[in-house]
């Protein structure tokens, strides 16, 4: 798979406001906030889409709610509520492929997503 700008993140080749890691994830703020806290939980394992996770990888993607979960308890946004989500290809709007949690909070959010932005070519 090819290097994508997030591995460069991993890897301190870029710079990234580094939140939490371990040997399996790594969490920093998004560059373009989208709430008043907004950062991403990636696997330092490179897996493109959800579309290629495979069996095996069961434990790293759970692992990422985990990390989620505990960042949102020591930020102090818990209980109050975030929202989790991971995009997939195009349609869902991922940009960067390699997979990535989004973690918002801060503000509530509403539901669904696509309300105002539905377009297809
Ligand atoms: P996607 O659109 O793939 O779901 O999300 C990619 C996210 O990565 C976007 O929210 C975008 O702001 C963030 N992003 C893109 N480039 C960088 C970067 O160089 N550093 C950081 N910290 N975030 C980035």
């Amino acid at each position: 798979m090819s290097d994508t700008l997030f591995s460069k993140i991993i890897n301190r080749e870029i710079p990234a406001d580094i939140l939490y890691e371990d040997d399996q994830a790594l969490a920093f703020s998004d560059i373009n906030p989208q709430a008043p806290v907004h950062f991403l939980v990636i696997p330092k394992k490179p897996i493109a889409t959800i579309n290629d996770i495979e069996p095996e990888d069961r434990e790293v993607i759970g692992h990422l709610y985990l990390v989620a979960a505990k960042l949102a308890k020591e930020m102090g946004f818990a209980e109050e509520g975030y929202r989790a989500v991971m995009n997939c290809n195009p349609y869902g709007g991922q940009t960067v492929y390699h997979i990535h949690l989004h973690v918002l909070a801060g503000k509530p959010m509403g539901w669904p997503p696509y309300q105002e932005t539905l377009k297809t070519p």
